[in-house]
C-alpha cells in the first residue's frame, strides 16, 4: 500500500509574506543565516512583526550544511523562549536546521507544546520545506545524514519569488540542478506513483524551461517564480516517492570533497541515470523499468526518442546542454578534487552511501563496487 498526503500548507506570491502579519499572539523564534541577516532581506520579515507584543527572537547562526553543533545550539535557546511559531527564514541549510531544532527540542521534551513551524526558502532548490527530511552533518565523521521523520514536516510553507531575486548566479545553477536530480530520481523511484510522477514531470519541465533564463538574468522575476515552484514541485514529488543513489553519493562525499550539494548532484547525474538504466543490456533489447522511464520523460520533454535507447540517450544529451548553458563543472577535477583523493576516499563514501536512506528507493540495487565505479567516472 502506498499513500500521498500533503500537510503543508502552501502561501505564495509577491505577497505571500504578508500571511506573517496574522501571527500576533505568538512566541516567534526566527532562525536564518548571518548573510540573510546582514542582507537586508530579514527587514522583509521584520517590518511585518511591527505591533506585536510578544516575544521574538533571532538565532542567526546557521552555516551551509549544518552541523550537529547548530542544532545543538538552537536547542539551547529555544528553551527559554518557548515559541509558538518557529519561522525558518534561508536556503536548505536554515530550515533543515529549523527542522532537526523543533524536533531535538520535541523529543527531548524541552518543549512542552509543538510550534508550528513555517519555512520561507530564499533559494530554489531543496524543497525541503514541503519534505520529511532533514539533513544535517556531523563533521568529524565528515558524514551527511539524512534524517527522515513525518513530524519535521513544515506546517506551511511561503513562496515569495522576490526573496530568490539576489541568489548570484553560481548558486542559482547549483541548487537548480538539485531541484531537477529531485524530479528524476522520484521519477524512477521503486515508490514512485501516478501523484508523485505528476509533481516530477511538472517540475522537471519547468527547469528545463526556465532555470537558464533565472541564471543568466535574476531580476526576470517570471523565470524565478517558475524556478521556485519548480523547487517545491519536485520536493513533493520526492517526499512521496523517495530519491536515490546519486543523492546517496552526494550526501556521503559533500562532506569530503566540500562541495556545494546541488553541484554535486549535477556531477553525477548523466552517470547515474546510465548505471540505472541498464545500458549495456540494450544490445539484448532488454530494458529495465527505469530506462523506459527516463525514454518517456524524453518524450515529454519533446525530444525524439523513437526507442528506449535512444529516448535515455537523448535525456541525457539533454541534460549535457543544460549543464553548459548554467556553466557547469562536469568533473571532481574541476571542482578542485584530485584523483588521487578520490581514489582514496571512494571506498569510504561508498560504504556510506550504500547504508544512505536514499539507496532503498533507487530503482536498481547497487553493488559496493559500482558506487565506486561511479565516483570514479
Ligand atoms: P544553503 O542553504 O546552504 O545556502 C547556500 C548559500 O546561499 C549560503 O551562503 C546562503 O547564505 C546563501 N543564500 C541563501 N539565500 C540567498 C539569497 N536569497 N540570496 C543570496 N544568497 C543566498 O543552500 P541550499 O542549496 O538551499 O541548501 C543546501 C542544504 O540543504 C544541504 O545541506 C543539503 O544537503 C540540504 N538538502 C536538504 C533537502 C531536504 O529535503 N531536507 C533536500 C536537498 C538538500
Amino acid at each position: 500500500m502506498k499513500e500521498f498526503y500533503l500537510p503543508t500548507k502552501i502561501f505564495m506570491g509577491d505577497d505571500a509574506l504578508d500571511r506573517l502579519e496574522q501571527l500576533t499572539n505568538e512566541n516567534i523564534f526566527l532562525i536564518t543565516d548571518p548573510f540573510i541577516e546582514k542582507s537586508g532581506m530579514l527587514d522583509e520579515v521584520l517590518a511585518r512583526m511591527k505591533g506585536r507584543n510578544n516575544d521574538f527572537e533571532v538565532f542567526s547562526e546557521i552555516v551551509p550544511d549544518p552541523p550537529i553543533e547548530t542544532v545543538v545550539s538552537g536547542v539551547k535557546v529555544i528553551e527559554e523562549l518557548n515559541p509558538g511559531v518557529i519561522i525558518a527564514f534561508g536556503g536548505g541549510s536554515t530550515i533543515d536546521a529549523a527542522k532537526a531544532i523543533k524536533d531535538f527540542a520535541i523529543k527531548l521534551s524541552i518543549l512542552k507544546t509543538e510550534p508550528k513551524l513555517i519555512a520561507i526558502p530564499t533559494t530554489s532548490g531543496t524543497g525541503t520545506e514541503v519534505t520529511s527530511f532533514s539533513v544535517i552533518t556531523d563533521q568529524e565523521k565528515q558524514l551527511k545524514y539524512p534524517i527522515v521523520s513525518d513530524s519535521l514536516l513544515p506546517q506551511e510553507a511561503i513562496l515569495a519569488p522576490n526573496l530568490v531575486k539576489s541568489v548570484p548566479p553560481a548558486i542559482t545553477a547549483d541548487t537548480g540542478m538539485d531541484v531537477l536530480t529531485h524530479g528524476i530520481e522520484a521519477y524512477v523511484s521503486i515508490n514512485a506513483t501516478d501523484f508523485s510522477d505528476a509533481f516530477a514531470e511538472k517540475a522537471i519541465q519547468l527547469i528545463f524551461e526556465y532555470l537558464p533564463r533565472a541564471y543568466k538574468n535574476g531580476e526576470d522575476l517570471e523565470a524565478r517564480e517558475k524556478v521556485h515552484h519548480a523547487s517545491c514541485l519536485a520536493g513533493i514529488a520526492f517526499n512521496i516517492a523517495g530519491l536515490g543513489i546519486n543523492h546517496s553519493i552526494a550526501h556521503a562525499s559533500g562532506a569530503h570533497f566540500h562541495i556545494p550539494h546541488g553541484r554535486m548532484n549535477s556531477l553525477l547525474l548523466t552517470t547515474v541515470i546510465e548505471f540505472n538504466a541498464d545500458i549495456q543490456d540494450f544490445s539484448n533489447r532488454h530494458y529495465s523499468n527505469a530506462a523506459k522511464k527516463y525514454a518517456k520523460l524524453a518524450k515529454i520533454l519533446g525530444l525524439s526518442s523513437t526507442n528506449c535507447r535512444i529516448g535515455v540517450k537523448n535525456l541525457n544529451q539533454h541534460i549535457r546542454l543544460l549543464q553548459k548553458e548554467l556553466d557547469m563543472p562536469t568533473s571532481l577535477r574541476q571542482c578542485g578534487v584530485t584523483y588521487d583523493q578520490v581514489v582514496k576516499e571512494k571506498r569510504v563514501i561508498s560504504e556510506a552511501a550504500l547504508i544512505d536512506a536514499c539507496t532503498k528507493t533507487n530503482c536498481k540495487i547497487p553493488a559496493l563496487e559500482d558506487l565506486e565505479k561511479i565516483i570514479e567516472s
